[in-house]
């Protein structure tokens, strides 16, 4: 899952890209508010956590240019403005929830991880599930027939992507903008190395196989009685 970060404060915007990416998401980090605009209107988020006071422009025009463009990314407002007044106005505004400074990080990982599941269109919100596969995302541990399947976060986020979107088939650019936060060349061999990996832990004992190559284009996964 990758994230944009909207901070000017220096500390503020390391300390949250760096727990972030500690809890397995892939961060953009923008320290203005035009950088972070133009990021969130030409790279896909899967949420947006904007600071409402920036020098530049503030997170609350911000918001209101995206959802005008049609951008409907969820978005974490962060403000240090604890009134009614300033709530309503962010929400008015389209932000989805609103988090006051100060903040426990551990209670901004809870609100990230209840929007973005309210983003995502899965039946079960803190599992996904693909046959006998389960990923259980608020702990980021994968099952497999029972057994506890131990990933890397690469390889969760690498495996989760492919879950959330199973049946369809990802190509390598996509799966490294998402997983990696690179454009990878197409002759490089990083994805194919990690879904290697990936396949060694949660298809070669078991069966089906979940994970498919579909040559010319990239990976996939999926259950054979979907097929
Ligand atoms: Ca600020």
């Amino acid at each position: 899952m990758k994230l944009l970060v909207v901070e000017d404060e220096t500390k503020t915007g390391d300390y949250l890209k760096q727990g972030l990416i500690e809890a397995g998401f892939v961060v953009d980090l923008a320290r203005t508010g035009l950088d972070g605009h133009h990021q969130a209107m030409t790279e896909a988020y899967d949420l947006i956590l904007l600071d409402v006071m920036l020098p530049d422009v503030d997170g609350l025009r911000i918001v209101q240019t995206l959802r005008a463009a049609g951008k409907a990314t969820p978005v974490l407002f962060l403000t240090a403005r604890d009134t009614v007044d300033d709530r309503v106005k962010g929400l008015e505004a389209g932000a989805d929830d609103y988090l006051v400074k100060p903040f426990a990080f551990a209670e901004l990982l809870a609100r990230v991880r209840t929007l973005l599941r309210r983003g995502a269109a899965p039946v079960q919100a803190d599992r996904l599930q693909v046959a006998d596969l389960t990923l259980d995302l608020p702990k980021r541990r994968a099952m497999r027939g029972g057994v506890r399947i131990n990933l890397t976060n690469k390889e969760f986020a690498l495996l989760e992507l492919l879950v959330r979107r199973q049946g369809e088939v990802l190509p390598r650019s996509l799966i490294a903008s998402q997983v990696w936060d690179m454009n990878f060349d197409s002759d490089t061999n990083v994805i194919d190395v990690a879904i290697r990996r990936l396949r060694a832990k949660i298809d070669d004992a078991f069966e089906p196989k979940l994970i498919h190559t579909v040559r010319g284009m990239g990976y996939s996964v999926e259950a054979p009685d979907a097929a």
